[in-house]
This record gives structure tokens, C-alpha cells and sequence, in this order.
């Protein structure tokens, strides 16, 4: 049993890198695990599926824990339908196929994990912090972006690149400066944010 997560976690891991989609860096997925462990994280608001990687390893960590997730991509939402179901986690997992813009909650979660698209961290911020339990976290993927975060602007080759580096500088402005939400930056996986409300 235990070998075949093993193997099946392994399987979606492959599959992302054969398809070229980004999925959390394995320090980063520990890193989140063992947060959720830690703080006795009960459900979970995701913003960016992908082909549902996150989610199962979030899932897997605790038997406490349930996910809804967001994804817009059709066939990264159908894949991910494919591997929750693989893994028997549809009662704890539920997956959302629409643009996270686009979606309401009035539920409370203790967890929000933004990890989609990355010029949007801050509209997705704002959006779903409504949602955040009194107490609750909002982490982020992908601080560093890839390390061009710490680049000088100079060495980033195209305009689009610039652009989406610019809007993660803001994003990180905007945690540091904010009046209301504390943020520790980590430097694990891609580097990562966790904001929480301050007393
Ligand atoms: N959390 C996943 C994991 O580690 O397994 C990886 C998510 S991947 C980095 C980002 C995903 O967010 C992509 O599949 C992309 O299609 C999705 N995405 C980007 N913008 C979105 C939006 N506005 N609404 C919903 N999904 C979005």
C-alpha cells in the first residue's frame, strides 16, 4: 500500500516534468506538510491545481484535512479529477474548474496556499483573505521565481519576464509594508510566504 503511494506520487511527479508543469519543489512540499501538521491545519483553500499534486501530498499529510482547490486549465483539471481519484481522496479533496477570479466562498478556511498565476498573488491576497479564519495562514509558492526575483532587472531577458518579476517584487512590498497581515519569508523550495493576521 505504502509502495504504491510511493509509486503513484512518483508517477504524477514524472508526468509534471514530462509535461511541463510546475508543481512544488520538494523541500517546499515538505515544508507545507509539515506546516499543516504543525498547526493542526483542518481545511484548506489552494489556488492553483495543476494536475493535483499539492493537494494529495497536503491530503496525505493529515486525515484532518480537506482541500478545495481551484484550477482553470481544462485538461490540468481533468488529470488532476484523474490522480484524486487514484489516490480514493474525493470525499477530502474537492476541485473547483473555473478561474479563481471568477469564484466565491462564504466558507472559512485555516489555510489559504496561493500558487497560480504569479502576477496575480496580490489580487488573489485581497480576494480570498475574506475567507481566512480569525487565527488562519496565507502561504505562497514561488517568492523567488525561479531566482529572478534577485536578479538585476538587466539580466531578465524579456519584457513579459520583467513584468512578472516586478509584480512579485510588489507582492513582497506589499507583505512586508502591510498593516494588518505579519509575513515570514522562507527561503525552502522556491521561497515561500506565510502571512497571518496580526494581534
Ligand atoms: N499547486 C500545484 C502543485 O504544486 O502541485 C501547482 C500549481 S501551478 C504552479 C499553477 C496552476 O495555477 C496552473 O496549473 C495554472 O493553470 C493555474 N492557474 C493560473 N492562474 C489561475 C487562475 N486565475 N485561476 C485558476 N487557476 C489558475
Amino acid at each position: 500500500m505504502v509502495e504504491n503511494i510511493h509509486s503513484d506520487i512518483k508517477e504524477i511527479k514524472e508526468y509534471a516534468k514530462d509535461n511541463n508543469i510546475p508543481i512544488m519543489l520538494d523541500d517546499g512540499i515538505n515544508f507545507l506538510t509539515t506546516f499543516i501538521i504543525k498547526h493542526q491545519i483542518t481545511n484548506v483553500l489552494e489556488v492553483g491545481t495543476a494536475i493535483g499534486y499539492s493537494a494529495i501530498m497536503m491530503a496525505l499529510a493529515s486525515p484532518n484535512v480537506k482541500i478545495t482547490s481551484i484550477e482553470r486549465d481544462r485538461e490540468r483539471y481533468l488529470e488532476a479529477v484523474k490522480n484524486i481519484k487514484k489516490f480514493h481522496l474525493e470525499d477530502r479533496i474537492t476541485l473547483i474548474y473555473n478561474d479563481a477570479t471568477e469564484v466565491k466562498f462564504s466558507d472559512q478556511f485555516d489555510l489559504i496556499f496561493i500558487d497560480a498565476a504569479k502576477g496575480k498573488n496580490m489580487a488573489f491576497f485581497k480576494k480570498f483573505s475574506k475567507n481566512l479564519t480569525e487565527d488562519g495562514f496565507i502561504v505562497t509558492d514561488n517568492i523567488k521565481f525561479h531566482g529572478y526575483v534577485d536578479k538585476d532587472e538587466k539580466e531578465i531577458k524579456t519584457r513579459n519576464l520583467r513584468g512578472l518579476v516586478r509584480k512579485i517584487k510588489e507582492y513582497i512590498g506589499f507583505l512586508k509594508d502591510n498593516n494588518e497581515y505579519k509575513t515570514v519569508f522562507y527561503d525552502v523550495g522556491d521561497g515561500i510566504s506565510v502571512s497571518q493576521r496580526k494581534d
